[in-house]
This record gives C-alpha cells, sequence and structure tokens, in this order.
C-alpha cells in the first residue's frame, strides 16, 4: 500500500516493523459530549484504513484510547478540563458523563458499521503507566518541575515540529480557545505531563504520584497506552488532522525521549469535516450528531457513503444536499444489488482479477472514492450476477457498506410484495421495493374495480419516472 506520511509529507510505501503485522493506534474521542459527524469522519477513514491492511492481508491490532481525563479546553495545557466541564453542564459526575458518552460513542460506531478496536482503553486505567514514563523523564532530564506541574522540556530534542505542513486554520482548531502563557513553562513549546496544580480547584479525578496529587496531560495517555498495548515500536499512529499539532508532536517527542529510539515512522491525519458556517465543533455545543440524522430519516451508512465519496486528505463540506445526494446514491445502488440474482457459481478469474485491481487502486493513498466506483464497475462486468455479488461482498469487507445484507433485505421484500398479491402476479422492474409495492396496489385497485385509484397510482410513478406496461400474468416497469 501507498499512503501519505505526515511525518515525511509524502506518499510512501507502507511498511511495518514486523512484516505482515500492523501495530496501529488512534486518539480516541474526548467523552465530555456527543461525537459529532466530523469527528466520525475520522473514525471512518480509519476504519477503512484498518479494513483495508487486513483486506491486503495484514494482522492489525488496533488500540484506541478513550480521553476521560486531562485534555483541557485548549490543547495548549490551559482552560478548563473538557470532562469537568460535561459534568457541570448535565449536572454529574465525571465518571457518569465518560460512560454515558462512550457508550453513545460506540452507538454511533455501531450504526456507521465502525468496528470497535481490539483494544479501547479508558486514559483514567493507566496512571502508572504514564507515572513510569514520566519518573524517567525527569531521571533523565527531559522533564522538569515548575510550580507543581511536570513539564517536558522541549529544548532538550534536536528536532520539535514535523508536522507543519497542515493548513494554518486546521492547527489553529486545537490552540483557539483561552490560550494563556504559562509562566512556569521554560519554552514555548514545552507541555504538561503531570498536573498538580490546575487552574481551578475543583478537578474531580486525581491520583497520587511522587510529584504529588493530580492528573495527567493529555498528551502522555496516548504514548502510554500505545506503549503498553502496541509495544515499543507502533507502525502507524492516526487521528484528526487538528491532533497533529501539539498532540502527535508532543507524542513524539515524549515517547523517543523515553525510549531513546524513533518510535511510529507512519503518521496518517484525517482533514476536517466543515458545515458551509465554518468548522464544526463539539466545544461550540451546537454540531450535528448521528442521532440527529436519524431523527430526520437518513440512515446512517448514508453519511458513511457520503464520507466515502471523498478523499480523507480533503477537507470535506457538509451539506444537506451533499446528504442528500449520497442517500440516493446509495438507495440506488442496493436497489441495483437487489436485482442481481443470487445463482449460479463464481468465476474465480473474474473475481480475482477484480479484487486485485481493487487492492492496487485503494491502496494508492487510500482511494475511497475509486472504492465506490468499483463497485459501479463490478455491476456492469461481463460475467453472471452470482460473481458481480461476490465481487461486491469482497469489497464490502473494506467498505462496510452493509451492501450484500441490505439488498437480499430488500429482494426479500420485493418478493414478499409480490406474493401478497396472490403469488401468481409477477413484478419486473429494477427491484426497488417501494415502486413494487405500488405497481401491485395499482394492480389491487385494478382488480377491485377501483379504476380512479389505479389511475392515480399510475400518475403518481409516471410523475416519478416509472413506467408501467401490463403483461402477462403481471407487470414490468422501467425508469424512463
Ligand atoms: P475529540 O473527541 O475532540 O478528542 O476528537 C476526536 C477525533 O475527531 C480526533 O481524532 C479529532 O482530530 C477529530 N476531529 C475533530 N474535529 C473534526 C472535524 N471537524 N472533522 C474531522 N475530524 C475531526
Ligand atoms: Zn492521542
Amino acid at each position: 500500500m501507498y499512503l501519505y506520511n505526515s511525518a515525511t509529507h509524502k506518499k510512501e510505501e507502507f511498511k511495518t516493523h514486523t512484516p505482515g503485522r500492523v501495530e496501529m493506534y488512534t486518539c480516541g474521542p474526548t467523552v465530555y459530549h456527543f461525537a459529532h459527524i466530523g469527528n466520525l469522519r475520522s473514525y471512518i477513514m480509519e476504519d477503512v484504513l484498518e479494513k483495508y491492511l487486513r483486506f491486503a492481508g495484514y494482522d492489525v491490532n488496533r488500540v484506541m484510547n478513550i480521553t476521560d481525563v486531562g485534555h483541557l479546553s485548549s490543547d495548549a495545557d490551559t482552560g478548563e478540563d473538557k470532562m469537568l466541564k460535561g459534568a457541570k453542564r448535565e449536572n454529574k459526575t465525571v465518571m457518569d458523563i465518560a460512560k454515558f458518552y462512550t457508550d453513545a460513542f460506540f452507538d454511533d460506531c455501531r450504526k456507521l458499521n465502525i468496528k470497535t478496536p481490539d483494544v479501547v482503553q479508558p486514559a483514567t486505567g493507566c496512571i502508572s503507566e504514564y507515572i513510569q514514563i514520566i519518573s524517567k523523564l525527569v531521571d533523565t532530564g527531559y522533564a522538569y518541575l515548575a510550580g507543581g506541574n511536570v513539564y517536558f522540556d522541549s529544548s532538550k530534542l534536536e528536532r520539535y515540529y514535523i508536522f507543519n505542513d497542515h493548513d494554518e486554520d486546521d492547527l489553529a482548531v486545537g490552540v483557539r480557545e483561552g490560550v494563556e502563557e504559562d509562566s512556569n513553562k521554560r519554552n514555548k513549546n514545552d507541555f504538561v505531563l503531570w498536573f498538580t496544580k490546575s487552574k481551578f480547584e475543583d478537578q474531580a479525578l486525581k491520583w497520587d504520584s511522587p510529584w504529588g496529587v493530580g492528573y495527567p496531560g493529555w498528551h502522555i495517555e496516548c504514548s502510554g497506552i500505545s506503549m503498553k498495548y502496541n509495544g515499543e515500536y507502533l507502525d502507524l499512529h492516526c487521528g484528526g488532522v487538528d491532533n497533529a499539532f501539539p498532540h502527535h508532536t508532543n507524542e513524539i517527542a515524549q515517547s523517543e525521549s523515553y525510549l531513546g529510539h524513533p518510535w511510529c515512522p507512519h503518521w496518517f491525519h484525517v482533514h476536517h469535516l466543515n458545515d458551509p458556517a465554518g468548522k464544526m465543533s463539539k466545544s461550540k455545543g451546537e454540531f450535528l450528531t448521528v442521532s440527529l440524522l436519524e431523527e430526520k430519516g437518513y440512515d446512517p451508512l448514508a453519511y458513511r457513503w457520503f464520507c466515502l465519496q471523498s478523499h480523507y486528505r480533503k477537507t470535506l463540506v457538509f451539506s444537506w444536499e451533499n446528504l442528500d445526494n449520497a442517500a440516493a446514491a446509495y438507495t440506488k445502488l442496493l436497489n441495483r444489488i437487489a436485482a442481481l440474482k443470487p445463482e449460479g457459481n463464481v468465476d474465480q478469474a473474474v473475481f480475482g482479477e477484480y479484487r486485485e485491481k481493487f487492492l492496487q487502486q485503494v491502496g494508492n493513498d487510500l482511494n475511497t472514492s475509486m472504492a465506490v466506483t468499483a463497485v459501479f464497475d463490478a455491476l456492469k462486468a461481463k460475467t453472471n450476477d452470482a460473481t458481480k455479488l461476490a465481487v461486491i461482498g469482497e469489497f464490502d469487507r473494506v467498505l462496510s457498506m452493509s451492501l450484500l445484507e441490505k439488498a437480499a433485505a430488500l429482494r426479500e421484500k420485493a418478493a414478499q410484495a409480490v406474493q401478497s398479491g396472490g403469488g401468481d402476479y409477477v413484478i419486473t422492474g429494477e427491484g426497488d421495493p417501494e415502486i413494487d409495492a405500488k405497481v401491485l396496489a395499482r394492480y389491487e385497485a385494478k382488480k377491485a374495480k377501483n379504476f380512479a385509484e389505479a389511475d392515480r397510482i399510475r400518475d403518481e410513478l409516471k410523475a416519478q419516472g416509472i413506467e408501467v406496461t401490463d403483461v402477462k400474468g403481471g407487470a414490468a416497469w422501467k425508469r424512463v
């Protein structure tokens, strides 16, 4: 696979420390509110990446944290703890908030067919690991104590910034709120590893440490959790583009200083989903969620389809019109798949040829729009339906659009609609159960001599661009 690497600013052949095995880490959500559909764009694209790697034959160990402590409202270590902010807003404890929004996050993931990573670790569960790392950083001179907090000393590094090719605007997201200078810092880029003196008194979660009772900084959690479950050599680190700086820069700084060797060679950053008014942000409090899409009648997978149509390294602008287009395209695709007959033998040569092409095309920097095109190409392939279905099912291991399951359900629904008309009335069309049902209703109206109703349905279908022709033993319809 060729994958763009934010660390080198180039598209590179993806290589792993241990051949055939990928140690993959994903920055998880900060669980103080619902995930917005922008956050979920990142998780969808990371899910596709993981599934592509498995499809390509890798054994993947995917680890993700849940940020339930330490993430302050500015990524630059100032402001209020986001979790505390959520707890105050809802008059609940921090742990109640964490549990509620963690569950809500995984509900959203399930609806979007996002697989749960192999390891999911809440940050509060690895305090002793962070203390061990910070202790070594203090002992080796990479960290210092000031004003009650432990800071990483960025001046000890040979290089610090490595993700500086990102949009200024995207980078600004992480640091825009309440940035204040912390006079304890020796250098501008130093960051907190352990807080004992927070800016606010009512910090809910605290642990004992060699530096006093306090809590970890946000960056150390990802290094600690990754080293615990992925080992000392990470192959692939993922996150949204706003995580690149300062979060990922700081993760690299502390991990490599602790380990004494390079840590993670490949960095994958998903660009943002914006709404036409600007950036989507959880802290603003008003944002689009999967539940809201459902309330408006959308299948969450229509949103996944919308995301797959564009490249992860391009900013994506959300609009209802764009989502409508994606939803319509998805429904049409399902109907076309439902119209295939699952009979006959799979032509293995054709199957192999399509699979290989998909592997190559999608393996070019996770080209998901090519993956979408590949499904339409498979529908047009010069082969039997059984082979087309097998190819589409294979592609769906990566796309996770429930293509075969949903198409089978449509087929079933269409068959039921036909049966309820007496069994011997056969409707042939493009496999759209809604249209089938209307055609059947027209037949039943005619049978009951309700010709006005039958004509009304015919006109309604006509207005939808459907032409119905009565044929022997049933009806045939087509889009005109
Ligand atoms: P958070 O819950 O704020 O820690 O963010 C969870 C994930 O969503 C991180 O990987 C962020 O980089 C990513 N993210 C935040 N905002 C957006 C956005 N508008 N579009 C895509 N990803 C985002
Ligand atoms: Zn992280």
